[in-house]
């Protein structure tokens, strides 16, 4: 009977918001079925599924998680990078919409299954590429005073329960946050939180209960988000307890303190045997040129040494040369990536071979990018053997967690049609 209600009430409310711009399609119902296969949509989430989609837009990092009872999560937003090509790819499916609007549209199709909005927002540290820059010419919010781009845009089209990002509440560490992004971001929270009922935390590392089932905790107990890094904190491995990585930061020069991707947000889903690890941009391999006293700025091993082995998992900083070490792969030993590329390079040739090669870490594992640049695929060896080169990437967990499949998603219109199917895989 609650269920009943808070359905009835939560979704006309996300509709409302959503339906006022006239950027968004219509929302299909959802017609339930399993058929799962090459040129059909793919067939919608039901409860007790997990569903992680790593959704192409080109321009950054944006996924949307719904959580075996329905508790939905968007882990980054995409959006504008204040550089301009080649650092970034061309918009997916093109260029009539910003980035931020695609990732609208995309979840917009997937709510009516759940019958919530957007539960949690995890913004995995403070890039444009992650949460949307704001340019000169970027469109203003109904009202607000801010801009919209990215996190921002998506917000004002589907309401936004808890955002979670590593900065709140004064955004200053390693030292003050400046930038126009920044300050339009923290406007946008303001005003969120005062007409809209945002709740805004900071993420905490060591915690299993900040990212938590909402509607149905009791019916999936072997459920659980793991929060295991941000700011140069790593979960421990016991309880909530936690290490400081970095040295404080009054010790430091200027120019040796950590930089923003060492700050990323990092957390496993676990569900019954299967895990995923996401965190952010996350790199490691400046260590080549890092003295002893820098060893500090390697997070990868200590953050992949919390995480454990997992069945899958985002690459770290869209594939670059900088991560994904052979020390963080052997540990975390997946058998999916999936490599969320935006510009030439992604993923690096380098990385690539430590992601392929039997001698990081044995067995069999597929590779899945959103998109290889005509540039990729020429200086990237063997990068055409990736399970996928092109698409959306959707891990579908089955009720439990026993097994899981991913499907690529044909990115070049908003159908969410199936291009290939891969599993079922068991979870390890
Ligand atoms: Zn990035």
């Amino acid at each position: 009977m609650r269920k009943a209600l808070r359905i009835a009430m939560v979704l006309p409310a996300a509709l409302l918001l959503s339906a006022a711009p006239s950027s968004l399609p219509p929302a299909p119902a959802p017609v339930p079925t399993t058929e799962a296969r090459a040129g059909l949509p793919l067939p919608p989430w039901q409860a007790g599924m997990l569903d992680i989609h790593h959704i192409n837009t080109g321009r950054g990092d944006a996924s949307f998680l719904i959580l075996p009872d329905g508790t939905t999560l968007l882990v980054d937003a995409s959006g504008k990078t204040v550089e301009a090509p080649p650092f970034s790819l061309p918009t997916r499916p093109d260029a009539s919409r910003p980035p931020g609007e695609w990732v609208v549209r995309y979840i917009a199709k997937l709510l009516p299954a759940t019958g919530h909005g957007i539960d949690y927002a995890v913004i995995s540290h403070f890039h444009g590429d992650h949460m949307g820059a704001i340019l000169p010419d970027s469109p203003r919010a109904r009202a607000g005073g801010y801009q919209l781009s990215g996190i921002t845009e998506i917000a004002e089209h589907l309401p936004i329960g808890t955002l979670i990002d590593r900065g709140w509440p004064d955004y200053a560490y390693p030292e003050p946050l400046k930038g126009r992004t920044l300050v339009n971001y923290r406007r946008f929270l303001a005003w969120q939180q005062a007409h809209r009922g945002l709740r805004v935390e900071r993420f905490v590392p060591g915690r299993k209960d900040q990212l938590k089932l909402r509607y149905a905790p009791g019916d999936y107990p072997q459920f659980e988000v793991r929060n295991l890094f941000a700011n140069g904190v790593v979960w421990s491995g016991t309880g909530a307890g936690t290490r400081t990585l970095f040295p404080p930061v009054g010790t430091l020069s200027p120019q040796d303190l950590p930089i923003e991707n060492k700050l990323s947000i990092a957390f496993r889903v676990s569900y019954g045997r299967f895990d995923y690890f996401t965190g952010g941009d996350l790199s490691a391999l400046e260590d080549e040129t890092l003295t002893p006293a820098q060893a500090w700025k390697t997070v990868e091993t200590p953050v992949a040494q919390a995480a454990g082995a997992v069945d899958a998992m985002k690459a770290n900083h869209h594939g670059s040369w900088d991560a994904n070490s052979a020390a963080f792969l052997r540990l975390l030993r997946p058998r999916v990536i999936v490599i969320p590329s935006r510009a030439d390079g992604h993923p690096s040739v380098n990385t690539f071979k430590r992601m392929t090669s039997p001698a990081t870490w044995p067995g069999p594992r597929d590779i899945f990018v959103t998109n290889v640049s005509p540039a990729t695929a020429t200086t990237t060896y063997g990068v055409e053997k990736a399970a996928s080169t092109q698409g959306h990437v959707v891990i579908r967990v089955a009720p439990g967690g026993a097994s899981y499949r991913v499907f690529v998603l044909d990115d070049t219109d908003e159908a969410q049609r199936i291009k290939a199917v891969f599993g079922p895989y068991a979870s390890q």
